[in-house]
């Protein structure tokens, strides 16, 4: 059996058998990696902060027939902040579930399909890995996830056209324009009437979606968007990965039940 080395971000985890558990990580060089971790549900196993969801560490793996097995491992993080609040919880399960879902398993270096530049899976982890760091940090969940979107949509190959219309190929002018999942980003007002699934914009918000495409994390946590254009990148955004997405992300009830109680999706 090989046995390999890789740095790696946990997704998903499923227990198997009676004390056993699945874990999906999400490795620089590997892209998307399914392991069992022996014995990882006794109490006094050295795998059991590692095989929990966010948790960044080095793991040595055998890669076996059917499955791949976790042989040792080395914790660097295991993102405490994120499983003692609920909010940070409920926005960090939901971006893990969004990339598990975006991205086929085995991808290797080359993550997702359509993806012009070049990039692997090294940015989609470096991206993750910045994205659970900024939200742990106590930055805006809701804006930091908003970037978090745009941008592993646009490493994947689904950058939203924002600067000209997707349908007709006219530069934005200022006027007014809506969000067409079907077309892939903004449509100007003459192409409005051919998008009966578009999302309406306001100005302000066109502006923010490409903030949140370019600034990093920290800039983005302080840009000071209002409810307004909150809800629309929301449902622009909501609108453009599903359009992409072969099934509806079980996480999405959750957030919505978080953000709806009181004092939620600050
Ligand atoms: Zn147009």
């Amino acid at each position: 059996m090989a046995l390999y080395r890789t740095e790696g971000i946990v997704l998903k985890t499923r227990n198997l058998g009676e004390a056993d558990r699945i874990v999906t990580l999400f490795s620089p060089a590997k892209g998307k990696v399914r392991a069992v971790a022996r014995g990882a549900r006794r109490p006094r196993s050295r795998f059991v902060s590692a095989t929990q969801m966010f948790a960044h560490a080095d793991f040595l793996v055998f890669s076996g027939k059917s499955l791949d097995s976790i042989s040792q491992v080395e914790v660097k993080t295991s993102f405490p902040r994120l499983h003692d609040d609920l909010t940070k919880l409920a926005f960090a399960s939901y971006a893990v579930e969004l990339l598990d879902a975006m991205v086929e398993e085995g991808a290797g270096g080359e993550a997702g399909q359509g993806d012009e530049g070049g990039q692997g899976s090294g940015e989609v982890f470096g991206l993750l890995l910045s994205y659970l760091h900024a939200l742990s940090g106590g930055r805006d969940p809701e804006m930091t996830t908003r970037a978090f979107e745009i941008k592993l949509a646009s490493i994947l190959g689904y950058r939203p056209v924002l600067d000209s219309c997707a349908r007709c190929g006219a530069a934005d002018r200022g006027g007014e324009v809506g969000f067409d999942p079907e077309a892939g980003g903004l449509v100007c007002a003459g192409c409005l009437g051919r998008s009966p699934g578009a999302v309406r914009l306001s100005r302000g918000t066109v502006e923010l979606l490409k903030r949140l495409s370019d600034l990093d994390f920290e800039r983005i946590s302080r840009l000071g968007a209002g409810p307004g254009a909150r809800s629309e990148m929301e449902r622009a955004m909501r609108a453009h990965l599903d359009y992409r997405l072969d099934r509806k992300l079980q996480s999405l009830e959750f957030l919505a039940a978080v953000k709806a109680a009181p004092g939620g999706g600050r």
